[in-house]
């Protein structure tokens, strides 16, 4: 069985900027902000009614990685789920719900870690902002103000003719006023916008005016390859300066693979430990073996290897015997055989067909060891 990963994931030394000094909420067992390590979360894509499927898609998110899931709540029959899902979970929970204070009320009760709701939108059709305030605080729920491009309040956009950055903060800060007239400050904010420029300059805005912990998203980012490149562009820019709590990347595919991005663009930044690393060559004239399979056999091969490894898999003699010395285990190809490298020796030399099944071997065996 695979290693599930649960808790507060190790940082490296390294860090790539001070953080941004925020205060922390609690999302049941995962601190955000506050120096807290920077989380992903992802989304459900179930009907949250149908408990088995969400529970199921919640079990898949954790094995990949997530942290922290959010389901929808949009009807009663949602609603009424809740409480097994959050039960059931191993993961924290947070329900996302939009107008209905009713499933605000009924998320809190259930356990769930925290919600997303815009308080702006409670006042508009049944206020019961205080009333959600004292619920939230005597359960110890934090709630979430995500302010989205798409939804942005009408009198913003009037004010700003679309949804600027000015617009967003403004929206923002404006939905955490309405709770902190009521003394309640366990807050997270997201200011998300489709087009990373304006998202960028939002979320910093943001952080000259508040010290809330932030969620960063790239909202409607996209099918997967548009998606990434954005949220990592985004997300890197952010997080590279110290800004950035808990992240979601918004991809329009299956949510574990948001959960492997959003992994994946806090271990480049050295902001969680690394855990599986091919480095390989992209080829070129020079190459004496085929590379693209190689680095994919050895990834299939090594998938679901839950130590942190740096594996080099080089085409040629020039840089392979340099790149493959670095890494914890390695091969430099040429001549129809492959060198292969633990921890900086040469520790056997085999026939190109022996690379892959060699590789993998060694890189068990190094497993062990670090277990
Ligand atoms: S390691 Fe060799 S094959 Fe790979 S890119 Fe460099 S020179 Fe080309």
């Amino acid at each position: 069985m695979t290693a599930v990963p649960l808790g507060v994931p190790e940082v490296p030394a390294r860090q790539v900027a001070p953080r941004r000094r925020s205060r922390r909420i609690q999302v049941g067992p995962v601190a955000v902000g506050g120096g807290a390590p920077v989380s992903v979360q992802s989304m459900t894509t179930t009907r949250t009614s149908d408990i088995g499927a969400t529970l199921q898609q919640i079990a898949e998110l954790t094995a990949s990685g997530c942290q922290i899931v959010r389901v929808a709540c949009p009807t009663q029959d949602d609603a009424d789920a809740l409480a097994t899902i959050a039960r059931k979970s191993r993961i924290p929970v947070i329900a996302d719900i939009h107008f209905q204070p009713k499933y605000v009320f009924a998320a809190i009760e259930a356990g769930c870690a925290a919600v997303r709701v815009n308080p702006g939108n409670i006042k508009k059709f049944d206020d019961q902002v205080k009333e959600i305030a004292e619920a939230a605080k005597e359960h110890g729920t934090p709630i979430r103000i995500g302010v989205n491009a798409g939804s942005l309040d009408r009198r913003l956009l009037r004010k700003y003719g679309k949804a600027t950055p000015e617009a967003l903060v403004e929206s923002a800060l404006w939905e955490a006023s309405l709770f902190e007239e009521h003394d309640f400050r366990d807050i997270k904010i997201s200011v998300k916008h489709n087009d990373p420029v304006v998202m960028i300059e939002a979320y910093r805005q943001l952080v000259a005016q508040c010290d809330y912990p932030l969620h960063l998203g790239v909202t409607e980012a996209g099918p997967s390859f548009q998606g990434t490149i954005k949220s990592a562009v985004a997300f890197g820019a952010l997080l590279s300066q110290g800004i950035g709590d808990t992240i979601r990347v918004s991809l329009s595919a299956p949510p574990v693979e948001e959960v492997k991005v959003g992994t994946q663009i806090l271990e480049s930044l050295n902001l969680r430990r690394r855990g599986l690393e091919i480095v390989s060559c992209p080829s070129c004239g020079r190459a004496q073996v085929d590379v693209y399979k190689l680095a994919e056999e050895v990834t299939a091969g090594l998938d679901g290897l839950e130590v942190p490894l740096r594996v080099a898999v080089m085409g040629c003699v020039v840089n392979g015997p340099g790149e493959a010395r670095e890494a914890d285990l390695g091969v430099a190809s040429g001549n129809g055989k492959g060198q292969i490298f633990v921890k900086g020796e040469v520790v056997k030399t085999v026939p190109e067909s022996r690379i892959v099944e060699t590789l993998i071997e060694e890189a068990q065996r190094l497993a062990e060891r670090m277990k």
